[in-house]
């Protein structure tokens, strides 16, 4: 109705695996020593602090290897997972949420396996998740493996899992181990369904080390691999290591065009069809300006590569190291900057902050990445567009009338306009007023700490709170009041 389609993107979580693993730096720390003489004692050097590994270096493993039939749409998988008990108390079961079961018949799991290889003979469904009962369950710090081995025949969807004629989508394409919360149990969520669209993400995701293989059975020199993160590929298989990461996804193309551009070390790469290719330098563009800019705001990007999708999709979608952009924003790109290419990167872009470094429990509390998401399109004008600034808040909120409190979960009553309105409007209005309330120097130091300091966690909103009270003695209570319906506890 407008020159600019209304960039609605409904978008989950995403999460970039750090491709620079934080190793604890070796502390030996110096001992001074005695000093036999009179001369004056050196003043001991600061031995530096350990860098704690994120999950005590017990993130899930999974190894993943597909062989790929892509114009037949059939994968043949087999998927291996390690899993420690990261936890203080005993498991009892284990829980896969098997996202293909979502869809009619696309998928058919040969078999389950312990790690010895001995069938697992007992499990139920519970919805879309397998739920295997343990012999005996497993301890703190015990680790446990499973293997499936499955076939995918993929559904003929635009989607985040989907293929097309000219793209094969693989999200949550691979039985997925949910966070264990020693007080919630699994935290397995159902999908939010409203006429027939999604509202939101319904999982959660812990970050977690991929070590995904690839092989095509057909036509392999025609195909192209968008990952989050370069393979090495040797006689034909493609060897993917991803660390840290929330999902591993694939974009697969017979048509791909690829442009690349380097910033500050990270290797963005732009995937789009050949008949979009200045669309798709538009796109790597604008990535490389949100690299840039969010790289001061919330620290350093950690991954070597960012790839950005152009795919077959209605929505936009963030995954760790990669981020898909739908089609026809590539096809109807127009107007810079007041175009949806220019709304859209810098969301998914931010997402590399809050959704893979910082994860959260995205059913339950998708303001939590959603709301800042959304107000970072808005530090993007006002960095790089600042006279077009009022028009973002004009087309991208205002013109909604939004109302509401954000902290809704998935399951809202109204689906996805009213979810829109609330978790990214709202949202956005949120930030906007609390950074005029903090004043501008509290409100980004909060920023940064609030991201540093929950690297490769799930942060809760009382994580959010908490250290927002450490930046401010402002009263928030207007805030409080007008966007959340439980009021934080300070
Ligand atoms: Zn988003």
């Amino acid at each position: 109705m407008f020159l600019i389609l209304c960039a609605i993107s409904l978008l989950a979580a995403c999460a970039p695996a750090s491709t620079v693993d934080p190793v604890p730096s070796a502390t030996a720390t110096q001992q001074a020593s005695p000093t036999p003489t009179n001369l004056p004692t050196p003043t001991p050097e600061p031995s530096p602090t350990p860098t704690p590994l994120p999950l005590n270096g017990q993130q899930t493993q999974y190894f993943i290897d597909a062989e790929i039939n892509y114009y037949n749409r059939f994968l043949n998988v087999t998927s291996r997972v390690i899993y420690t008990n990261k936890t203080k108390v005993p498991i009892e079961e284990i829980v896969f949420i098997i996202y293909p079961t979502i869809f009619q018949n696309a998928i058919y799991i040969r078999s389950v396996a312990d790690g010895e290889g001995r069938p697992v003979a007992e499990y139920r469904w519970e919805s879309h998740r397998m739920v295997i009962p343990l012999e005996t369950p497993l301890l703190p710090g015990e680790q446990i493996s499973f293997v499936h081995d499955y076939e995918l025949y993929m559904p003929d969807r635009s989607g985040v899992f989907g293929q097309t004629g000219r793209q094969l989508l693989l999200s949550y394409w691979y039985p997925t181990i949910p966070p264990f919360d020693e007080e919630q149990g699994w935290l397995a969520y159902e999908i939010s369904l409203v006429n027939s669209m999604f509202v939101g993400e319904h999982q959660v995701f812990e970050s977690a080390d991929f070590n995904v293989t690839v092989t095509f059975t057909d036509r392999a020199e025609n195909m192209v691999i968008a990952a989050g993160t370069l393979p090495q590929v040797e006689n034909g298989t493609y060897q993917f290591n991803l660390p840290l990461a929330r999902a591993f996804v694939m974009a697969i193309s017979d048509s791909f065009g690829i442009i690349e551009r380097e910033v500050n070390g990270t290797l963005i790469k732009g995937y789009a069809l050949p008949e979009v290719a200045d669309s798709s330098e538009v796109a790597v563009d604008l990535a490389e300006k949100a690299l840039v800019l969010f790289t001061e705001v919330f620290g350093p990007y950690e991954r070597e590569v960012l790839s950005v999708v152009q795919a077959d999709m209605g929505i936009n979608m963030e995954f760790d190291g990669l981020i898909l952009i739908q089609s026809s924003f590539y096809w109807l790109y127009r107007d810079p900057p007041r175009s949806d290419l220019h709304i859209i990167i810098p969301h998914e872009v931010s997402h590399q902050w809050f959704f893979s470094l910082v994860g959260s429990n995205q059913p339950m509390e998708p303001w939590l990445d959603e709301s800042i998401t959304t107000y970072a399109e808005a530090l993007f004008y006002e960095r790089y567009f600042p006279e077009d600034l009022d028009w973002w808040w004009q087309t991208r909120v205002h013109s909604h009338l939004p109302s509401g409190t954000i902290d809704t979960s998935i399951y809202v009553n109204g689906g996805v306009p009213e979810y829109f309105n609330r978790v990214y409007r709202r949202g956005a209005l949120f930030y906007r007023d609390l950074r005029e309330t903090m004043g501008d120097d509290a409100f980004f130091s909060f920023l940064m700490e609030y991201t540093q300091s929950h690297r490769y966690e799930i942060a809760t909103s009382e994580d959010f709170w908490a250290t927002i009270n450490a930046h401010t003695t402002a009263d928030l209570t207007h805030l409080y009041d007008s966007y959340f319906s439980t009021s934080p506890t300070p």
